[in-house]
């Protein structure tokens, strides 16, 4: 069994993770700790980088997660520390200090957060939430507007036909030669503007500057 650490917030629906801004505070064993991270080896690697969730510009965060035997933790962790002050819980500053030597560790070991979001649940930041809960909700509104967009632009481009929709339950007209309705046409994948707007209100919520969007 790994203790996960230093794992934070992935997406406005995530509300197990906590977010990098709520755990700051100064601390004069940081930079050590992060050497201590940078120590670990690697246990899983990934497609793609993280991002920084301070915005900071760093655009090459990590790509894997590192281990010491005992903990596992994110390659691009040592980064919240050196550069933003980003704390730990105790329990693993003190491990890290010690600075024993790794232990080997199965590919296939489970990974426990437990530890980990116990520590961060109680440093929650009730401003940085509510900025949370706001960013998603503009972030379901845009979703909505997007596809209601999307249903009205299919419904002039096609036309409504003669016949009623297949789906269950719904009362519309198809679309002209079609058996399904703008409604109900699959949906095409989300936008990858659609992706963008939702990773900036993280961003943004995150920074405590979410605002409404324009168009
Ligand atoms: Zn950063
Ligand atoms: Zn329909």
């Amino acid at each position: 069994m790994l203790q996960g650490i230093g794992f934070f917030i992935r997406s406005l629906d995530d509300d197990e993770l906590p977010a990098p801004q709520e755990l700051v505070g100064p601390d004069a064993r940081l930079d050590m700790v992060a050497d201590y991270l940078d120590s670990g080896v690697v246990f899983a690697r990934y497609r793609g980088f993280s991002w920084c969730r301070f915005a900071c510009g760093e655009s090459r965060m990590g790509s894997c997660d590192l281990t010491d035997g005992v903990w596992l933790w994110p390659e691009d962790l040592s980064h919240y520390l050196r550069i933003h002050s980003v704390r730990l819980p105790e329990v693993f500053m003190t491990h890290a200090l010690a600075g024993r030597p790794h232990a080997g560790v199965a590919e296939d070991a489970p990974i426990d957060l437990h530890v980990w979001t116990e520590w961060a649940r109680a440093q929650r930041c009730d401003m940085l939430r509510e900025s949370l809960r706001a960013a998603k909700l503009e972030d379901a509104r845009l979703a909505a507007e997007a596809r209601q967009a999307r249903v009205d632009a299919n419904t002039v481009r096609y036309g409504e036909g003669g016949r009623s929709c297949i789906q269950a339950g719904c009362g519309r007209n198809a679309l002209m030669g079609m058996v399904l309705c703008a409604h109900h046409l699959p949906e095409m994948s989300l936008d990858d503007d659609f992706h963008l707007h939702s990773r900036r209100l993280l961003s943004e919520a995150l920074r405590g500057i979410s605002q409404p969007m324009d168009g």
